[in-house]
């Protein structure tokens, strides 16, 4: 099979773990007799600064004529004193709309190998943990009526949650599938005890849970999954939760794991094969320095071959290299508290050389 991944390497450090995970994917190819053709189109600061403006128009169009696309990081203080519409954070935002992107998987996965990593006493991650957050993109409150005006007590703000049936019950689907690729739980989170739209929303998570009668699912308020998260992580397998919810839970889940440098995304939508980039930003601290741990970038190429080609095995072979090289104990310079570290081409000479 031939495969067309876009590339979009970005700025600071972005290139350098995008590339990192080429390699890692063309090793893939040769193993298992895929094709994957890879092509580069501007991104952020490196946008702005051969064109003009973070997010071209080939950018979108290179983007939605690929199976998939790949994405570094973008920003950097370079570009910090532009105005609003022309800073390179803008072009995220411009190329998930493009793409229709409503969904975001975050796993939040703690390596045995890297308990000592994990903020959480010791006895409490003992067998390390791995959660796929489902986050709603694209509705919410983040996306409802909002403004300002003369209250009864002078001048007040709102905003307004929404969600309407479409939106909950293609955001369940996803959900489910998710939980069918893994341990078949599901807990989906809202505040059902207060909010209307979360009473909407368990309603359709359970009609729609009748068409996945092999996943287990249930319901959690989010004040208490809050407290859950870090009080027993490992009880959860797959979550599925509104925007708001879902943007504050993943930054709780993804801190306890310790290591920004390792963490994968996905963001998903209809008719599209997704965008997969890592959870941190462009470290421009590092860039250029070989320092930059790949692997988040690395994980995120296993997410598009599993979530957008349905490649299983060729995933899993990713996955289980990284887990080896840190079972052997090579680290990058974030993870090696002090100790001796492998440079960014280094760690990933190992986790091809374990595919
Ligand atoms: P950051 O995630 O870039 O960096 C935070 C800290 O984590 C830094 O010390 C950095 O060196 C370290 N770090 C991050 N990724 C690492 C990796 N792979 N290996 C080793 N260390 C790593 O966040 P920031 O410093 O707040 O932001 C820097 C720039 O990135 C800003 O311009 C910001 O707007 C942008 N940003 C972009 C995205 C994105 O492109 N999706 C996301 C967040 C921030």
């Amino acid at each position: 099979m031939e495969y067309k991944i876009g590339l979009l390497r970005g700025d600071g450090i972005g290139p350098e773990i995008v590339d990192s995970a080429v390699r890692v994917l063309q090793k893939i190819g040769e193993k298992f007799s895929h094709k994957f053709v890879f092509t580069p189109y501007l991104i952020g600061g490196a946008a702005i600064d051969e064109v003009g403006e973070p997010l071209p128009k080939e950018t979108v169009e290179g983007c939605l004529a690929s199976d998939s696309v790949l994405l570094g990081a973008v920003g950097g203080p370079k570009w910090d004193t532009l105005p609003g519409h022309l800073r390179p954070e803008k072009a995220l935002l411009g190329i998930r709309e493009a793409m229709g992107l409503f969904t975001n998987l975050r796993p939040a996965k703690l390596y045995p190998a890297l308990k000592a990593e994990c903020p959480l006493r010791e006895d409490l991650v003992e067998k390390g943990f791995d959660i796929m957050i489902v986050r709603e993109l694209t509705g919410g409150i983040y996306f409802g009526e909002r403004g300002y005006r003369e209250g009864k007590y002078g001048e007040e703000a709102y905003d307004t949650e929404r969600y309407s049936r479409m939106e909950i019950e293609r955001i369940a689907r996803v959900a489910f599938e998710t939980a069918k690729k893994r341990n078949k739980k599901l807990v989906s989170i809202d505040k059902a005890n207060v909010l209307e739209t979360s009473r909407l929303w368990r309603k359709i998570v359970h009609e729609i849970a009748a068409e996945y009668p092999d996943v287990a699912v249930s319901d959690m308020l989010v004040d208490n999954a809050a407290m859950q998260l870090v009080r027993n992580p490992a009880q959860f397998d797959v979550i599925v939760t509104s925007n708001m919810f879902g943007d504050i839970l993943s930054d709780e889940a993804s801190q306890i794991t310790g290591s920004i440098g390792m963490l994968p995304s996905a963001s998903l939508g209809e008719g599209t094969r997704g965008l997969y980039e890592p959870i941190h930003g462009s470290a421009p601290d590092i860039a250029g320095q070989g320092k930059a741990n790949p692997i988040a970038t690395i994980l995120s190429a296993a997410m598009m071959l599993l979530y957008a080609f349905d490649l299983s095995a060729e995933s899993e072979a990713i996955v289980s290299a990284v887990d080896q090289v840190l079972n052997e104990g090579y680290r990058t310079a974030d993870i090696a508290r002090g100790g001796e570290w492998l440079s960014t081409k280094e760690m990933t000479d190992k986790i091809i050389e374990r595919i």
